[in-house]
C-alpha cells in the first residue's frame, strides 16, 4: 500500500455489464474495448478522429472534438468510469471528466507524464534514477543566439553526446534531434530549442532497453508483468521479447522499480514503465506511458493475464490477475512501410508455427504508421523471436525501399495514430 490507496474492498468495483468510457480510438483502445467485451462490460469510445479502430468494437461512438461540450455530456453521462488510451489530452478535459467521473489514472497522473521535464522532475523526487538532464527553456521567439546560450547551458550539466527531446507532446522518437559529442550545435537543435521547451538528455551507452507493464488498482493492489526487452528501428518499437534476455537480478530490480514507479506517482490503471540498461548495469527510467503499451502487445500469447484485461480489471478495480509467464513470446510490429506494394501476404505469415496475427483496422497504411502486429510463442525466447521475424519476412518477401513505401502516404491521417 502506497499514500492514497484505500483499505481494500473500500472502494466498490465496477460490475460487468456497467458500460467503461475510453478516451482515445487507437489500437490501444481498440484492444481494451475487446478485453471489456469479452469481461461482459459495454464500452463507450470517445475520440476526434472519425475514422479511429476504436469505433468497430464500440457500443458507444463518441465523434468529436475535445472540447465539446455536448460531447463531455454525453460521454460522462453514459459511463462508470472512464480511462485513457494515449496521455496527450488536454488537461482540462480530464479534470471536467474527473469532476464527473471516476479517471482512472487521475488528470493529474495523466499530467505528470505528459511533460518530459516534469515527469523527470516527479520521478527524481522519488530518487529514481535517470539519464543526466537539464531543462532548455528559452524565452518563447528568441534568436538563434540565445537558444544556443540555452543548449550550452543544459550541456555544461548533461555532457555530449546527447539528445535534445521537446518537452511535450512527443512520442516514438518524434521530436528528437542528436546532438554529436563536438562541433557546432545541429541546426534542428536550435531551431527547436528556440521554439519550444526541451529537455537535453545525456546519450546513453546502453546495452539494452527494457519495459514493465504495471497494473495498479484503487484498492492497493500492484502487479508487474515479466520485464520486455525492446529492439527499435528508427527510434520506434520494432521487436520485444519477453521475458527479456537477462538475469534474473536486472529482471527483479527492473519490476521492482516500475512498481515503485507507478505508484510513487499515483497511477491507477495500467501504465509501463521504460528502462535503460546501462553498460554499467545500472538501470535509468526512459519514460512512463500511464496506459497499455506497444511492448505489452505480447502478453496476449505469452501470460496467464494480458494488459488491456488487467487494465479492465485495474480501472474497474476487480481483482488483478496473476501476469506471471506461460512461456516465453515475441512481438514483431507491422508498420505501414509493409503494405507498399500492396498488402502482405498474411497466408505465408500464418503458416510459421506459433504465430498469430493482429490487425487494427486501420483505414489507410503509410510509412511510419503502426498497422498491426505479429506474435509467436515457442519453448525458449529466441525461437520465439526467430519465428515471429520469420513470419514477417515471409508477409512481405520483396524488399521494401523508401520510394515505394512513400506512394501510400495518406496526407490527412492523424500522425502517430
Ligand atoms: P523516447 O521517445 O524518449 O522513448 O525515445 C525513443 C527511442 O530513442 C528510445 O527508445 C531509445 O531507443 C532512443 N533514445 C531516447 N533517449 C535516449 C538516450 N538518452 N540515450 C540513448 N538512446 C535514447
Amino acid at each position: 500500500m502506497t499514500a492514497g490507496d484505500a483499505r481494500p474492498g473500500a472502494i466498490a468495483p465496477v460490475l460487468p455489464g456497467r458500460q467503461l468510457g475510453v478516451i482515445g480510438g487507437g489500437q490501444l483502445g481498440r484492444m481494451f474495448a475487446v478485453a471489456a467485451r469479452r469481461l461482459g462490460y459495454r464500452v463507450a469510445v470517445w475520440s476526434d478522429d472519425p475514422r479511429a479502430p476504436a469505433f468497430a468494437v464500440a457500443d458507444l461512438a463518441v465523434r468529436a472534438p475535445y472540447d465539446d461540450a455536448a460531447a463531455l455530456d454525453a460521454f460522462t453521462g453514459a459511463v462508470d468510469v472512464v480511462t485513457v488510451e494515449f496521455e496527450n489530452l488536454p488537461q482540462a478535459l480530464l479534470e471536467e471528466i474527473e469532476a464527473r467521473v471516476p479517471l482512472r489514472p487521475s488528470a493529474a497522473a495523466v499530467a505528470a507524464t505528459q511533460h518530459r521535464a516534469r515527469e523527470k522532475r516527479a520521478l527524481e523526487a522519488l530518487g529514481v534514477p535517470l539519464a543526466p538532464w537539464r531543462a532548455v527553456a528559452p524565452p518563447h521567439a528568441v534568436a538563434p543566439p540565445h537558444a544556443v546560450a540555452a543548449l550550452e547551458a543544459a550541456a555544461a550539466h548533461v555532457g555530449r553526446p546527447a539528445i535534445l527531446k521537446t518537452a511535450g507532446f512527443g512520442y516514438d522518437g518524434k521530436g528528437q534531434v542528436a546532438v554529436p559529442a563536438e562541433g557546432p550545435w545541429p541546426a534542428a537543435a536550435v531551431a527547436m530549442a528556440g521554439r519550444e521547451p526541451c529537455v537535453l538528455e545525456a546519450f546513453v551507452d546502453l546495452v539494452l532497453e527494457l519495459s514493465v507493464v504495471v497494473a495498479r488498482s484503487p484498492d492497493g493492489d500492484v502487479r508487474a508483468f515479466p520485464v520486455a526487452e525492446n529492439h527499435h528501428a528508427r527510434h520506434v518499437l520494432d521487436l520485444t521479447v519477453m521475458p527479456a534476455r537477462v538475469g534474473a537480478d536486472v529482471a527483479d530490480r527492473a519490476q521492482a522499480l516500475a512498481v515503485r514507479v507507478v505508484s510513487g506517482l499515483g497511477i491507477f490503471g495500467l501504465a509501463c514503465v521504460e528502462l535503460f540498461l546501462t553498460r554499467g548495469g545500472e538501470l535509468w527510467v526512459n519514460e512512463v506511458a500511464p496506459r497499455p503499451h506497444n511492448s505489452g502487445h505480447v502478453t496476449i500469447e505469452a501470460c496467464r493475464v494480458d494488459q488491456f484485461e488487467q487494465q479492465v480489471r485495474a480501472v474497474c478495480n476487480l481483482p488483478l490477475g496473476d501476469p506471471a509467464s506461460v512461456w516465453p513470446g515475441a512481438m514483431a510490429n507491422l508498420m505501414g512501410d509493409l503494405w507498399s506494394r500492396g498488402e502482405p501476404d498474411w497466408v505465408a505469415a500464418l503458416a510459421v508455427p506459433g504465430v498469430r496475427l493482429h490487425l487494427y483496422g486501420k483505414h489507410t497504411a503509410r510509412p511510419g504508421r503502426k498497422m498491426g502486429h505479429l506474435s509467436a510463442v515457442a519453448d525458449d525466447p529466441n525461437t520465439a523471436a526467430e519465428l515471429v521475424l520469420r513470419a514477417r519476412a515471409a508477409s512481405t518477401p520483396a524488399a521494401v525501399g523508401p520510394e515505394a513505401a512513400s506512394l501510400h502516404r495518406d496526407p490527412d491521417a492523424r500522425p502517430g495514430a
